[in-house]
């Protein structure tokens, strides 16, 4: 029987994502597999914080071997933001449509409308709890955002990001071609290469 990880998330596009990639080592569970229905405290102003506070709740509260992540859009024109706020940058009801229209606004009025004054990364920081260990690990892929949506697939920025070498979006891409290059698939892979090796 493979060993369970918690994976310290309700977004089951996430899960998916990530019980794809560990699914011949781990078996993943989400909050919800747990019963756990809180809205944990997201209080950090980094990444990193962010992911060690989810995680930390869900070792001390249900003891599970678990892991958390945070993920920010990281735009040069705009000094690094979103960034920690990615998720609710179009406003509190954290809406993909009203974050990616803030966005393509906030491109314009900087003046950005070249795909290289539009460069961009998304970085995902994950915090793994395992044995009593913790470490911090981070996955980040550059790309460039574009002027308007296309593709169907994915979830949150997907549609307006076009990875680095690439001419279309996440969103125009399968899951295991946005996994074999995306942050969080780079974050994740890393992090089973460290527990695979531990
Ligand atoms: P989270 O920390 O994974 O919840 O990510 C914060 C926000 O970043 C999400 O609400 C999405 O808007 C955005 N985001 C995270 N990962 C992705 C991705 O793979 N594609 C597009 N947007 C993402």
């Amino acid at each position: 029987m493979k060993p369970v990880i918690v994976f310290a998330t309700a977004n089951e596009n996430k899960t998916s994502e990530v019980r794809e990639l560990l699914k011949d080592h781990f078996e993943v569970k989400s909050l919800t597999d747990i019963g756990c229905f809180e809205d944990i405290p997201e209080t950090s102003n980094t990444l990193q914080g962010n992911a060690r506070q989810k995680a930390r709740f869900v070792k001390d509260n249900y003891g599970y071997d678990c892991f958390a992540d945070d993920t920010g859009l990281e735009v040069d024109a705009l000094n690094g933001e979103p960034g920690v706020y990615t998720a609710r940058y179009g406003g509190p009801n954290k809406d993909a449509e009203d974050n990616m229209n803030h966005l393509i606004s906030e491109l314009s009025k900087a003046g950005a409308h070249t795909p290289e004054s539009r460069s961009a990364q998304f970085r995902t920081a994950i915090h793994l709890i395992v044995d009593s260990k913790e470490i911090d690990l981070q996955g980040i892929c550059k790309g460039n955002i574009a002027q308007e949506r296309s593709g169907t697939a994915g979830f949150g920025y997907d549609p307006i990001f076009i990875p680095e070498g690439e001419s279309r979006t996440f969103s125009e891409m399968s899951s295991e071609e946005k996994n074999d290059i995306s942050h969080r698939g780079l974050a994740i892979r890393s992090m089973l290469e460290y527990l695979c090796v531990k």
